[in-house]
Parts: structure tokens; sequence; C-alpha cells
């Protein structure tokens, strides 16, 4: 038996176990799926210019050889402007990579109690947002209550259900990229198809607790905000000239290649939760999408997370208990975020059970993307709320002009921040 039990291997719980492992150490890995680390809903992770911060979060979790996203890039389906990645490959192989290392032991189980893992000396739980039954009420009991947001998916089509006639392949970023199909609305296909997400039915919330995760609200609502709230947000046509007219067209709907077959595609920024039939009426309007088949349809999901920096202590862990909290329960937000809690976990698990340094001295260093996760998670704040990475979370003030060249110093100093952690733990 490892002397360390991890709960999920989702995101954040596949990166811990893959690092964990690196550092020569032993996890029993309790997860309930097949299918590991796989993206719920869109297949994007995110920005790669060293001018945003999601782009310097996933350069300074390669320049820690994180395996998850050195993977990621291995099933880019695309990298221009953004990382999109091919969902089922990535899984798979981050399954298979878990599956083939000796020192991380899988065991399929649904935990319901810490109790079945007392006999450990550590447990790290990265059971996600979407935790329930007995083991979500003894973490709300341990952390004082959950607090919740709603987040949904968006449909995803496939290919050879569209008119692809009526479309065309641009990215808004890079001009030589093709990797998006945009279907070009004039002002009254754009205003119709407003109204029709402003009046159609929507799936019930069964939760006195009506919160929407700001950074990703359902479609309907953003459209319920203002009657251009879409048209210079998801559906903005900036940067994409449709090739039959030469010009910028009034909306664009957007499709991102979700798989290297291109057998799918998934329509970006539309995670909604109108009901399945009114989805299908309202998105066969759209040109080009008169008899479109669907490979899945939006839904909504409650979010759990805990009050991190009143709950955790500087290990992440549960103040006066050996659990550990990471991934999105642990009130960080997105993809890349969940990853970089799981590379966190890793470096202070390896070092509480090599017993090497203290704690301050295995930290990352300050202005860099994985501090300003760290401490927004654990430094006491007034109002605590899920959040993606971005440049508030790091202490200095980067004008917006020099964020590249933050950006670099910040890769720079985590190159560091790796060697030193190398030299101190050895594998
Ligand atoms: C509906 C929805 C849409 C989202 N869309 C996006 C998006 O488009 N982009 C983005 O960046 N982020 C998105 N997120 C947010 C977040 O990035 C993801 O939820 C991400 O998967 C979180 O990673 P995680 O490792 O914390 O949890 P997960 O990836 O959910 O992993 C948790 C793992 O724990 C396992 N598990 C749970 N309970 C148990 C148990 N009792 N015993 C054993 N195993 C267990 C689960 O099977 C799962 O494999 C979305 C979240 C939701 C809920």
């Amino acid at each position: 038996m490892a002397e360390v039990a991890l709960i999920g291997l989702g995101l954040a719980g596949s990166e811990f176990a893959l690092k964990l492992a690196s550092f020569g150490i032993e996890v029993d890995a309790f997860e309930k799926q097949d299918k590991f680390a796989y993206l719920i809903c869109s297949n994007s992770l995110r920005g790669t210019s060293l001018k945003t911060a999601a782009g310097i979060l996933k350069a300074e979790l390669l320049a820690l050889s994180s395996p998850l996203i050195t993977t990621a890039y291995e099933c880019a389906i695309s990298k221009e402007g953004a990382l999109t990645v091919d969902r089922e490959v990535f899984s798979q192989k981050i399954t298979a990579m878990i599956n083939e290392t000796p020192l991380i032991n899988v065991i399929k189980k649904e935990i319901t109690s810490f109790e079945e893992l007392s006999s450990y000396k550590l447990i790290i739980c990265a059971a996600g947002p979407l935790v329930d039954g007995k083991l979500a009420e003894e973490i709300k009991k341990l952390s004082g209550g959950f607090f919740h947001f709603w987040d949904a998916i968006a449909p995803v089509v496939w290919d050879y259900s569209l008119d692809k006639s009526k479309m065309f392949f641009a990215n808004r970023h890079v001009p030589h990229a093709k990797d998006y199909l945009n279907i070009p609305l004039t002002e009254e296909e754009y205003f119709s198809l407003v109204e029709d997400l402003k009046s159609a039915e929507t799936v019930e919330l069964h939760d006195h607790d009506k919160n929407f995760f700001e950074g990703c609200l359902p479609i309907e609502e953003m459209a319920k905000r203002g009657d251009l709230t879409l048209k210079y947000g998801p559906l903005s046509p900036k940067g994409l000239v449709d090739p039959k007219t030469g010009k910028e067209p009034f909306a664009v709907v957007q499709l991102r290649q979700e798989d290297f077959e291109q057998k799918a595609w998934g329509l970006v920024g539309f995670q909604t939760r109108l009901k399945w039939g009114e989805q299908k009426r309202i998105l066969r309007k759209l040109p080009g999408m008169e008899k479109a088949e669907f490979v899945r349809l939006g839904v909504i999901h409650r979010n759990s997370y805990i009050n991190a920096p009143k709950v955790l202590d500087e290990k992440l862990q549960i103040k006066g208990t050996n659990i550990a909290i990471l991934g999105q329960l642990s009130g960080i937000e997105g993809y890349i975020e969940a990853i970089a809690t799981g590379m966190l976990a890793s470096i202070f698990t390896a070092n509480s059970i090599k017993k090497r340094f203290l704690h301050e001295e295995i930290l990352p260093p300050q202005n860099t993307m994985l501090r300003g996760i760290y401490e927004w998670l654990t430094v006491p704040k007034k109002k605590f709320y899920p959040m993606n990475v971005s440049f508030a979370l790091i202490k200095a003030k980067v004008k917006r002009k020099n964020r590249e060249e933050f950006g670099k110093s910040s890769v720079n100093k985590i190159k560091e921040y790796a060697a030193y952690l190398k030299k101190l733990m050895p594998t």
C-alpha cells in the first residue's frame, strides 16, 4: 500500500499522480470511471500567447514538465492563438500513461467516505466540481459547507450534417489558420437568433442558489443582458472576413474543430441550459445548420466548491486534517487551473513524504501565475469566488504593453524553480 491516496483521476488528479510518480513516490489512485482526464465541455485549453495569463500559465507548467500540458500539445488540433485538443485522444493518452506508470496503482472504486482511506498518511481529494453522494456530504461537513454555481456545456454537431457552402474557414487571430468554421449572420439573422434565445424554454434549476460563473454564462443569459451582448462577445465578427463578400459580417457563429478527423464541431460560446428541443429548433435556423445532427446537446451542471482561503492550510489541506483538496472543487475555475493545482500538490506532497524542506522553501516564485493560483487559494480574502488565471492574481501591476515581457520573465523564474526542485528532490 502506498502512503498517499488520491480520489479522482480528472485533470487535477491525473496531473498530481503522474507528477508525484516522477518524484519517485507511489500513489493509490481511486477513480470510479475508466476514462481519465476527460475535458467535459470545450476542447480548448485557451490562449497560447505569452501576452495572456492562460498562455503564461501553460508555459510555466511546461517548464515544470507538466505531463498533462505536454500531452495536450501532442494532441493539438491547433496551437494558433489557442490550444485546442482532440479530447478523446488526449484522455486516451493520459489514461494509458497512468495505467502504465508502475508507481500509480489505479483502483476502480467510488470512495464514499474518507474513513475508507484512514490508513493512508495523506489523502488527496480531486473529486471535481460534480462530486456527490456521501463523499460530498463529508467534504461539506469538514469544510463548513459548499458554495455552488451553475455551469453549462455547449452542443457539438456532426460534420457530415453541415452545409459548409454557407460557412467559411478562418481563425480570427491567425490569418493563415483555418481551424474554425464560421457562420456569417446578417443583422436580421442575428436579431432573430437573439429573440429566439431570449424567449426559448430553459431547464428549471432545482436550487435556490442560481449563480452562474460570470466568465462562462449560458448563451441565453448573455442574450438577456442586452441585444448586442453576443455581437460584442462570442458572436463577434472581429477579424473574420467572409470570402464571399470580402467584408466582416454583422455577426459570426464559430464552430471549433473537435477531433483530428474533423468529424465534429463544437459551437463556441453556446453553453446552454435551453431544453433540448429548443436547442435543436434554434440552432437549425442558422445558415448551413438546417439539417444539423448533434453529437451532444448542451446541459447544465451544478458545480460545488469550498471556501479555500478559509478552510485550507498552506499545503492545500483542510486545516487540522491530512486531506488536501485540489482542482475545481478548491475554487479555481478552468482546465489549466485544475492542472496547476495538481502540479502544486505533487510538489507539496513529495516534500511532505520525503521530509526534506520547509514548506516556504518549495513554493513557486512570486509574480508567476502558478504562485498567483496558490495565493488565490490560500491567502484570506473578503470575498472568495471561482477564478480563472489572470493578471489580477499576481502581486506586480503589469501594464498591457508589458505583458509579454512579464510572461517571459515569469517562465524563466519557473525554469529556475524547476531546476531548484530537481536539485532538492532528485528522484
Ligand atoms: C459543466 C461544466 C463545464 C465546464 N466547462 C469548462 C470549459 O469549457 N473549460 C474549462 O476550462 N473548464 C470548464 N469547466 C471547469 C473545470 O475546468 C472542469 O470541471 C475540470 O474538469 C475540473 O477538473 P478537476 O480535476 O477538478 O475535476 P474533474 O475533471 O471533474 O475530475 C474529477 C474526477 O473525480 C472522479 N470522482 C468523483 N467522485 C469520486 C469518488 N467518490 N470516488 C472516485 N472517483 C471520483 C470523477 O469520476 C472524475 O474523474 C467546466 C465544468 C463543468 C462542471
